[in-house]
């Protein structure tokens, strides 16, 4: 037996400890569904136990199997992707500065236009796939890089060991949403990386049924100790209902992400065939310029993918009306393929290129999903 096994297998364990509490060891974690705990006769609190916003057991063991899974310390689990970005974010002080990259998902970018910039918080934005514009970037006053590898929608890829690096040399941290690698296939912290976010609505839920989000660290400073303060204080913490969920949805991440990349990977390679397509954007294709680094950084290339059609704005909007097999609908990661024209649903503040389609691969059979799109493509 290895002395660390390997992720895969760590994942269909994750939270697996048997819990004596219904009498015989149960295997599969239990849902502790209450509000609050009962005190010692001495009034103390049980096992730091004390109100289900501040701990709950289920949040707990979801916290620590996060942490595990991505080589931090600690985990806060927040009832949504967001207000684990808002919370990260507001453990900043006002007047500090954040630097984003170009792409990226829009909601953190709007989080930061209506509600962080009036509490204080500037941001600039550059293009971190360039180092020096990168560096250019950065002020006095930057105290965070903010990313995700792959990005959503274009799926760029940064260098992440270098970020982490030109972070530290101008006393600033980096911090990356995982949303679309997971822990399973990118590691941030082992980079350099000092927290790691999740929208953990999406694939590490996998099932389409709940909304949640995460944070890891790499170690427990004061700028945590702020990050938990707001977790708890600011209030946004997951439900027991949503870690039990999400704790379920670990356990199979391995298996679906694995052949749900597998399909994405045929797929990315017959779009770019297609006569309709003018760029498939997928890491795990050599032409995607940043393959070399996502080949060094991650263990696969996921199961995201989008592509710009020729026929620009109206042909990308015409193409998520008419699959068949995927589900035009916001969101990404579940069993189910989904499909979406960014800017059409974004609207006046979309970053997205006109043209450009997002396809979440699900785990359909890839003959049923590349036959979907040929139908669909045909049209245009
Ligand atoms: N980060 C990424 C990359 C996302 O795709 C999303 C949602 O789509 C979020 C963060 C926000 O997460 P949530 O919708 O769970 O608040």
């Amino acid at each position: 037996m290895n002395e660390t096994p390997h992720l895969l297998t760590r994942l269909a364990h994750a939270g697996v400890q048997p819990d004596p509490a219904g009498g015989a060891p149960s295997v599969a974690p239990p849902l502790h569904l209450t509000s609050t705990f009962a005190r010692a006769e001495s009034g103390e609190a049980v096992d730091g136990l004390i109100y289900a916003r501040e701990a709950n057991p289920t949040r707990r063991l979801l916290e620590q199997t996060l942490a595990e899974l991505e080589g931090g310390v600690a985990a806060a689990a927040f009832g949504s992707g967001l207000a684990a970005v808002s919370a990260a974010l507001m453990a900043l002080r006002p007047g500090d500065r954040v630097l984003i990259h170009q792409d990226g998902y829009l909601g953190t970018r709007k989080l930061l236009d209506h509600v962080l910039s009036p509490w204080g918080l500037s941001y600039d934005v550059a293009d971190l796939r360039d180092l020096a514009a990168a560096e250019k970037a950065i002020t006095p006053q930057t105290r965070l890089i903010w990313c995700e590898s792959p990005t959503n929608p274009s799926l760029h890829v940064l260098d992440l060991a270098a970020l982490a690096a030109l972070a530290h040399r101008h006393n600033a941290r980096l911090a990356v949403d995982n949303t679309f690698a997971t822990p399973l296939l990118l590691q941030p912290l082992a980079l350099g990386a000092d927290l790691v976010m999740h929208s953990t609505t999406k694939w590490m839920g996998g099932h389409s049924d709940l909304v949640g989000g995460a944070l890891v660290t790499a170690r427990d400073d004061d700028y945590w100790q702020r990050v938990v303060s707001n977790h708890v204080l600011g209030g946004g913490v997951a439900a027991p209902f949503d870690c039990w969920l999400l704790l379920r949805g670990l356990r199979s991440l391995g298996a679906r992400l694995t052949l749900a990349q597998q399909t994405a990977g045929v797929l990315a390679s017959w779009l770019a065939q297609h006569r309709a397509v003018a760029t498939v954007h997928y890491p795990g294709l050599a032409t995607h310029p940043g393959h070399a680094i996502a080949a060094q950084q991650m263990k696969g290339f996921g199961a995201m993918l989008s592509l710009e059609l020729r026929g620009g704005y109206d042909a990308a909007a015409q193409l998520a009306r008419s699959t068949l097999l995927f589900t035009q609908a916001t969101s990404l990661g579940g069993t189910e393929s989904l499909i979406e024209h960014r800017a059409g649903v974004e609207g006046a503040d979309t970053q997205s290129p006109p043209a450009l389609v997002r396809l979440s691969i699900g785990l359909e059979h890839v003959d049923d999903l590349s036959a979907d799109l040929a139908q669909a493509l045909s049209a245009l």
